[in-house]
């Protein structure tokens, strides 16, 4: 069935892959968002669409956009070293920008779906992370911008269910990659991937041996429509991603593998508030949406690793090189 679908912060790295999904499904999508980290040229192959529209617009105003039945709300940078730039208007972002979206889907009696985040679980102390951990955030910290500002947001998407009986659906995500991050995103595999390619030293922070677990995008969209598609009485919070755990030496370890990059490993310090440990437990995703990754590591690496090989190339022929670095 066809909807008219929103997707907020459209234009980004995870929006764009959402659009281009919507979009093959028969789905009829406008793509909101402000540019701050997205760009153009993510949907540009999706110009000329007759169901694919996209808006410049801010999601800290409100905006009114008719008759739209599905909304998912993804407008807020994701890399720290962006969401720090301007912490408060990362705030409104995630506060405001749920306000204004939840009293749209309210309007226009939308479900809205909510790009929540493993943050929300701070330097976790349980490991690996169940929905049901409630976190250990620093609420004045460099990071906490963005993860209290997520935090808020769920608040608001319960309350607003509760009090309002909108359908909302809370995915909480893991570090997700994939083609079209932005190189100079800052996130560690865009880092790692551009600074192997181009034969410059890889930034370890810290030793190397805190941990993440990386889930591939396309995985990440599949989870997105099962949740979506699911019963009204799914809500989550629900944890989405790979439960792979690596350190972030043995990430840097194998993208020097397959790209077959001397670059070589240099440590510097580690940031403020820099959780040491995280990997999804996904037993609920199992469970409710039957859902599991199927991208290994090696894979997803491979064919992120191939389009930064082919971005590399179009942009030295422009005359300009990656500038990487975070
Ligand atoms: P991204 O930075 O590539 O995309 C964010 C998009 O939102 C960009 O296009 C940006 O221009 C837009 N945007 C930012 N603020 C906006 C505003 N006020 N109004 C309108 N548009 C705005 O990041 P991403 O990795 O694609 O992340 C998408 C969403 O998923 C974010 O909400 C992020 O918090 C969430 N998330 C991502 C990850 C991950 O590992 N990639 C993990 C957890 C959560
Ligand atoms: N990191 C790193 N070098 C980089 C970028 C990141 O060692 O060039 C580390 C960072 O300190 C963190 C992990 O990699 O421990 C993941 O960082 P990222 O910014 O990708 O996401 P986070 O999970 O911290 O939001």
């Amino acid at each position: 069935m066809t909807t008219r679908t929103l997707v907020t912060g459209g234009a980004g790295f995870i929006g764009s892959h959402l659009c281009d999904r919507l979009i093959a499904d028969g789905h009829d999508v406008t793509a909101l968002d402000n540019f701050f980290t997205g760009s153009e040229a993510n949907v540009a192959h999706l110009y000329g669409h007759g169901r694919f529209r996209l808006v410049r617009h801010d999601v800290s105003t409100p905006v009114d956009i008719e008759g739209v039945e599905t909304i998912y709300n993804l407008a807020c940078p994701a890399s720290p070293v962006h969401y720090q730039l301007d912490p408060v208007q990362t705030v409104k972002s995630n506060v405001l920008g749920a306000v204004n979206m939840l009293d749209l889907a309210r309007r226009t009696n939308a479900t809205i779906l909510q790009a929540s985040t493993s943050e929300i679980y701070g330097d976790p102390v349980v490991h690996p992370q169940p929905e049901s951990y409630r976190g250990n955030v620093n609420p004045i910290g460099p990071r906490a911008c963005y993860d209290e500002g997520k935090r808020c947001a769920e608040t608001l998407f319960f309350d607003y269910h509760r009090q309002h009986g909108v359908r909302v659906k809370v995915p909480r995500i893991f570090n997700t990659y994939g083609p079209r991050m932005s190189p100079n995103d800052g996130r560690v595999v865009s880092n790692f991937i551009v600074q192997a390619l181009n034969g410059d030293d890889i930034t370890i922070y810290g030793d190397g041996s805190q941990t993440r677990a990386f889930c591939y995008v396309d995985d990440l969209i599949d989870a997105f429509v099962l949740l979506m598609e699911a019963a009204d009485a799914v809500t989550g919070p629900i944890n989405i991603g790979n439960p792979y755990e690596v350190s972030v030496k043995e990430l840097a370890g194998l993208i020097l593998e397959i790209t077959e990059s001397r670059s070589k490993l240099v440590y510097t310090g580690l940031p403020v508030d820099d959780p040491v440990q995280r990997c999804p437990d996904i037993s609920l995703a199992r469970d409710v949406l039957g859902w599991e990754p199927k991208v290994s590591l090696q894979e997803g690496l491979y064919q992120t690793i191939e389009y930064f090989e082919r971005s590399l190339t179009v942009t030295s022929t422009m005359g300009e090189g990656f500038g990487g670095g975070a």
